[in-house]
């Protein structure tokens, strides 16, 4: 009767089976036995080291101790897994490794130069291109004006170059208000005091007012950019990593049977046996002696695996008792035989009726 249902489901699994097959078959006879499915996990753990480097952190700050480094190793410390027999990672830093030193990138001083705008704090307004004009206003004669023409500038030329505009800076560097592109209305007008000819504020470069320049985004205007390295505390901590990691190893073994081992995988079964411990011994006095013997082989397998490379932490292994009927059939003149297996009442053809052959 089960053999039946599970058939059915299973017929529902394939479209171009017919129902009406299933009720029209006999089951001459039901041939049961089990497979029995044991499995052996090992928890381990490894560990490793590394040099590792990070900005100083003063205000979480251990004190400075680099004697002690030498006589530490990586297994003189605890490390528990948030949940065994689950492939996990952690990181940490190795107590009492770490030592603060000056940071090599920035000379200790927490900031570096910005080649973005060479350390002016400065950079083309993108918005004009540099000009300093709103589009579609005709730029200002500036460089060929009588008044600018006799202050000539000694990199006039580079002006509006594809890439860099040539600026007048007064006092230092920074984008404060002294500083503007050549050629701008506002070069025009610190050298003559008064706008460009026929120009007004509304024909300016709203972004830039006339000055052609902005503030260097990478620098923010400043000249120099926070240090990377030591996140501009001019101070860099180096210590040891330690990684550890967590890995469940699982062998599996099925008694022979006549449903393939794939298959089985996905049954559930009948669990007659289980143990958790540290190390577990062997199995030996299960009836079956194949059972024993691979409960051995694999705990023998497990410990040589690990053997120099990590170490066991918790182990634990089961039997399950997969139920199995071998069913055969008769369909109108068709003799055949199929399985039922597993707790889920899974269905397994031999010989599969391929394109409603038999069913
Ligand atoms: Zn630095
Ligand atoms: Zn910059
Ligand atoms: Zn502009």
């Amino acid at each position: 009767m089960e053999c039946r249902e599970a058939l059915e489901q299973e017929v529902k699994r394939h479209r171009c089976w017919k129902s009406k097959s299933v009720k029209k078959m006999n089951f001459d006879n039901i041939e049961t036995s089990t497979s029995i499915q044991y499995v052996l996990e090992s928890y381990t753990e490894a560990r490793s080291v590394s040099e590792a480097t990070e900005a100083a952190n003063f205000s979480g700050l251990e004190e400075p101790s680099c004697s002690m480094m030498s006589s530490l190793s990586p297994w003189d410390f605890e490390v528990i897994p948030s949940q065994n027999f689950v492939d996990q990672v952690r990181i940490f830093e190795m107590p009492g490794s770490s030592q603060v030193n000056p940071c090599s990138a920035c000379n200790s001083v927490g900031t570096i130069h910005c080649f973005n705008c060479r350390g002016y704090g400065t950079d083309k307004c993108s918005f004009c291109r540099g000009t300093g004009m709103k589009s579609g206003v005709a730029h200002p004669a500036v460089y060929t004006h009588p008044m600018i023409a006799t202050f000539p500038h000694a990199d006039i030329s580079r002006g509006y170059s594809s890439s860099s505009t040539a600026m007048v800076r007064h006092g230092g560097s920074g984008s404060g208000s002294n500083t503007y592109g050549i050629g701008t209305p506002m070069h025009f007008m610190s050298k003559t005091g008064v706008p460009p000819p026929g120009i007004g504020t509304h024909d300016l470069c709203y972004m830039c007012h006339g000055r052609g320049i902005k503030e260097c985004h990478q620098c923010k205007g400043g000249g120099k950019k926070p240090c990377t390295s030591c996140s501009g505390t001019g101070s860099i901590k180096n210590y040891t990593r330690i990684k550890v990691y967590f890995k469940n190893s699982r062998s599996e073994h099925y008694t022979t049977c006549e449903v393939p081992e794939k298959l089985l995988l996905g049954a559930e079964g009948k669990l007659i046996f289980d143990e958790e411990a540290d190390y577990v011994a062997p199995i030996s006095k299960y009836p079956q002696e194949d059972v024993n013997k691979i409960s051995r082989q694999f705990c023998e397998q497990h410990l040589q695996k690990c053997m120099g490379v990590c170490r066991v932490i918790r182990q634990r292994h089961c039997i399950n008792a997969i139920p199995i009927g071998k069913v055969h059939f008769t369909l109108g003149n068709e003799k055949g035989v199929f399985y039922v297996y597993g707790n889920q009442k899974l269905c397994y053809f031999p010989h599969f009726p391929s394109k409603c052959v038999i069913l």
